[in-house]
């Protein structure tokens, strides 16, 4: 059993105001692992102050210092990425190729904040002005379950390269690979208070942090639910905020696409993280005139995805992450029959072999519409529709009518054409026959998808305000 006790604030692991115990789940067995004690809102409190002491002297090192301290913190994530590898697998249900990415990424994502950094320009001309790029103060950095250490490390090196400081509100459900990561910041021996770390309930400390008034930004990546409640409570103290949002994102496979070229990109890009990642392309978009032929190929690549022990090596989809997410899946299961969709492969219940875990069926509705809640509603499980159009124009239309722009996924065998249809769709980030992610790139979404952008130049600006000096 795991036992975490602790919060960290100022510099120091310290026993929390709070007294609440949370249970930690193993998503494969359904079994409590541990409990981690959280923070309370006094906690929140006394985070935030210890962030706003730390913040005159942070702001004011230079470049070069920042990128040192990046450094120590790049090189003390990279040490634990075997603990990390064994807590995404163990908390969070991560099968292997997912696991992997979750160990290694925290510390890629502070390379890339270095690399941004090393060429950022905190100060330019604009006519007769001189251009500062200012840091914000404290910045409120609040993120989910479903990748913790890689948003806790991604929003945090962007923080500090713009010489914010920081408190951090990481998800209650994912407090092992907390854990880690904050052990691992430690060691990088930052200044007391420039980041501080409070696991605890959105509607406590989440809401001290953002309705706070000594902090000036927020940067959220969770569901668009909350990331409305966070918009309005920033309304008050006009917190700037960066908003990730969930997404609806279609993966459109045009009338001349190579069928075996675009099945395994479309299942992949559905499918990812177990249907519990925000730019799951989960509304397959098929050319009306080939709609029986993608059906069947997608039926057979579908039903071929292995789910079930995410330590088993031929696992692809692994458990759903708490049992609430697991009935909401399998009500939108029963949705999808209720409003008369016809079922491919998949369906309600555990896939064959499987007990106790989280486990779901992947799942492959057809004669969709788009106007039904399974394609309408972010489900966050292995529940892909397909959606048939007539010709490009109302593939298009089909594409862009959702309240999400986060991401799509273009699938064509002339690839011209494919990025001319790519520039039609409303979303933060469109990809054309790969599923290539390019961290250099901003990422951010359209819409209910989200406000402002993350990585690269744009992701540290986030954190700052500019100001003209003209003399
Ligand atoms: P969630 O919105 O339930 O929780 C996210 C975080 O917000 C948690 O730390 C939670 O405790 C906190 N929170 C909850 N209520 C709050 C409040 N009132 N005030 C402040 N904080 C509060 O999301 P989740 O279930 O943890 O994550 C899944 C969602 O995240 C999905 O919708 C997914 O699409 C989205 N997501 C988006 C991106 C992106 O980059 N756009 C990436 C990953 C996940």
């Amino acid at each position: 059993m795991h036992h975490i006790e602790q919060v960290y604030i100022n510099g120091e692991f310290v026993t929390p105001h709070g007294t609440e115990r949370f249970d930690l789940y193993n998503p494969a067995t359904a079994r409590v692992i541990g409990q981690v004690r959280l923070a309370d809102a006094v906690d929140g409190e006394r985070a935030i102050a210890a962030a706003r002491a730390a913040f005159p002297a942070w702001s004011k090192t230079t470049k070069q210092m920042r990128i040192a301290a990046l450094q120590r913190m790049h090189a003390a994530v990279a040490a634990r990425h075997d603990d990390l590898l064994e807590a995404v697998v163990e908390e969070y249900g991560a099968p292997a190729s997912r696991s992997a990415w979750m160990a290694s990424y925290p510390a890629e994502v502070i390379a890339q904040a270095i690399a941004a950094l090393e060429a950022f320009d905190f100060t330019t001309v604009a006519g007769a002005a001189r251009v500062e790029m200012t840091p914000l103060c404290v910045a409120g950095l609040i993120t989910p379950w479903n990748s913790d250490a890689g948003f806790i490390c991604g929003k945090l090196a962007a923080a500090l390269a713009a010489g914010c400081t920081a408190v951090i509100k990481p998800s209650e459900m994912s407090a092992l690979q907390t854990q880690i990561v904050t052990e691992a910041l430690h060691a990088a021996d930052l200044p007391p208070g420039v980041f501080n770390i409070v696991t605890g309930r959105g509607d406590t400390v989440g809401e001290t942090i953002s309705r706070h008034p000594h902090v000036a930004k927020i940067s959220f990546t969770g569901s668009t639910r909350t990331g409305k409640a966070i918009l309005r409570n920033a309304a008050e103290n006009f917190t700037r905020v960066t908003l990730e949002l969930g997404g609806k994102s279609p993966t459109l496979i045009l009338d001349d696409a190579d069928i075996k070229q675009a099945i395994p990109l479309a299942v992949q890009a559905g499918l990812m993280n177990s249907g519990q990642a925000c730019v799951a392309g989960t509304r397959i978009l098929v050319p009306q005139s080939r709609k029986a032929e993608f059906e069947q190929a997608l039926a057979l690549a579908v039903a071929a995805v292995v789910s079930g022990d995410p330590r088993d090596a031929k696992t692809v989809v692994g458990p759903m992450v708490s049992e609430r997410q697991w009935q909401r899946v399998q009500g939108y299961i029963q949705k999808g029959l209720a409003e008369g969709a016809r079922l491919l492969a998949g369906g309600v219940g555990r896939p064959e072999g499987t007990r106790d875990g989280w486990f779901v069926r992947p799942t492959l509705f057809t004669d969709v519409h788009n106007q039904m809640a399974i394609a309408r509603d972010e489900i966050f499980g292995p529940v892909l529709c397909v959606i048939a159009y007539r010709d490009e124009a109302e593939a298009i239309a089909i594409a862009n009518d959702t309240d999400y722009g986060l991401s799509a996924l273009v699938l064509g065998g002339d690839s011209g054409r494919a990025r001319r249809v790519a520039q039609q769709i409303q979303a933060g980030r469109v990809l054309v026959n790969t599923l290539t992610h390019e961290p250099k790139a901003p990422f951010g979404g359209f819409k209910h998808s989200g406000v402002g952008r993350e990585m690269g130049a744009w992701g540290i600006s986030a954190f700052m305000e500019p100001k003209s000096i003209l003399s």
